[in-house]
């Protein structure tokens, strides 16, 4: 009677509380050192960027980010690696150019990589630049700068009744960039809502077709409501994108043609719960949820290669910084694949798209596999895993 008694009359703790202890046990010993600066970044305020619509009239709204400082990090990035094809192209090592007029610099560079002498920097900027056949798609948007913590203004409604910019964690976008849509592409995103993924792969226009499907009835609701204000209707007619509300899971089942799979499981979400009690996963009564998402995140990501066609590319993503639901997942997947189905499926290198984007993010050089976005208190994206994985048989 007493246990009782205590168990109703103690304060509860707060979720928030639970998840940082959590953190602090299991990111601790996968961090080490890091994990203060780490931890510190997950509790000050998140950085967001603004995807620009495309789809809207927008000229008003970049010329006033422009004034703020806010840059598009994707042309950005885009204009240093032209930068560098150039220096390539003129047959001169990185470091002659560095002293004239382009502007190239050591972060284009792995810094793992040893400074033995011109020959070794400059043969890995050529393996970066060639394995980067990366097509930078025509998606526009803006971050402040490393150190800026300014905030965006929200989104305006243009003459037509669209809206200007989506709010987002830039990380975000990179799971959709690595995912590498080509025009023509057959395109799922398996767990899709409340869509901001689903609506950067939409601003591409490179979908032949988009499948954006999500498990819960209320989230595929804000899903069709985002796309409603952001794209014009003649893009959503079904010949273009279907909206389905079914099991990822059973996914595989249905089809296997897809060209790009975009799979952004559920997870524990770290930033909001660390944040936010309201919809908490380390809720006392969420346990066993939450010790059973490696197993629907593995099932998700099984699904998701099997809906793949042979030589399709998937990428699998998460919001958290746990190994236990990004590189194992993966790595039990692959064993999975093989060992069940018999297919085969390659973990790409990722360290290209890496470089192409470090000058806007963290990235953590100690993943297995895939690459993790690091909160940072200069920039504070992520967090954000992602994995590509291409399917071989
Ligand atoms: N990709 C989304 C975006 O960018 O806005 C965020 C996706 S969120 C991380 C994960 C989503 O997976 C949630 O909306 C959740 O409803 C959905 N989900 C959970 N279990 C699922 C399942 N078995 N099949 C499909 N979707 C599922």
């Amino acid at each position: 009677y007493s246990s009782l008694f205590m168990a109703t009359t103690l304060p509860r703790i707060p979720c928030t509380k639970l998840a940082l202890r959590n953190f602090d046990m299991n990111y601790s010993l996968q961090f080490g050192d890091r994990w203060p600066s780490i931890r510190i970044g997950l509790l000050s305020e998140q950085k967001y960027c603004a995807l620009i619509n495309n789809f809207a009239q927008t000229e008003k709204v970049i010329q006033e980010l422009e004034l703020l400082n806010a840059k598009d990090f994707i042309y950005e990035s885009r204009q240093r690696s032209l930068a560098l094809e150039l220096v390539i192209a003129a047959g001169s090592s990185p470091k002659d150019e560095r002293s004239g007029c382009l502007d190239v610099q050591d972060e284009e560079l792995r810094p793992d990589v040893p400074i033995d002498g011109d020959g070794a920097r400059a043969e890995h900027t050529q393996t970066v630049l060639l394995q980067s056949s990366f097509n930078y798609p025509r998606i526009k948007c803006y971050t402040f700068s490393k150190g800026d913590i300014s905030r965006f203004s929200p989104a305006r409604l243009d003459s037509m009744g669209r809206l200007s910019h989506y709010l987002m964690d830039a990380a975000s976008l990179l799971p959709v960039l690595a995912l590498d849509v080509q025009p023509g592409d057959e395109v799922l995103d398996l767990c899709a809502a409340p869509g901001g993924k689903t609506l950067a792969l939409l601003q591409m226009e490179r979908c032949r077709h988009l499948t954006a499907n999500d498990l819960s009835t209320s989230r595929t609701g804000r899903l069709h409501r985002v796309i409603q204000s952001y794209v014009p209707r003649e893009l959503c007619a079904p010949g273009s994108l279907r909206i389905t509300c079914c099991d990822g899971r059973d996914w595989a089942e249905e089809e296997s043609t897809y060209d790009k799979v975009l799979v952004d499981v559920p997870c524990t979400t770290d930033r909001h719960s660390l944040l936010e009690e309201e919809n908490n996963i380390f809720h006392k009564m969420r346990t066993k949820e939450r010790q059973s998402l490696p197993m629907l995140q593995l099932e998700l990501l099984i699904a998701g290669l099997l809906a793949a066609k042979p030589t399709g590319d998937v990428v699998y993503s998460t919001c958290s910084l746990s190994q236990l639901q990004n590189e194992y997942v993966v790595e039990r997947a692959v064993e999975v694949l093989a060992v069940e189905y018999g297919v085969n499926v390659r973990i790409e290198d990722l360290s290209f798209f890496r470089g192409l984007f470090q000058d806007t993010f963290y990235f953590f050089d100690g993943c297995r596999v895939g690459e993790l976005v690091l909160p940072h208190l200069t920039a504070n994206f992520g967090p954000m895993y992602f994995c590509k994985l291409r399917r071989i048989t």
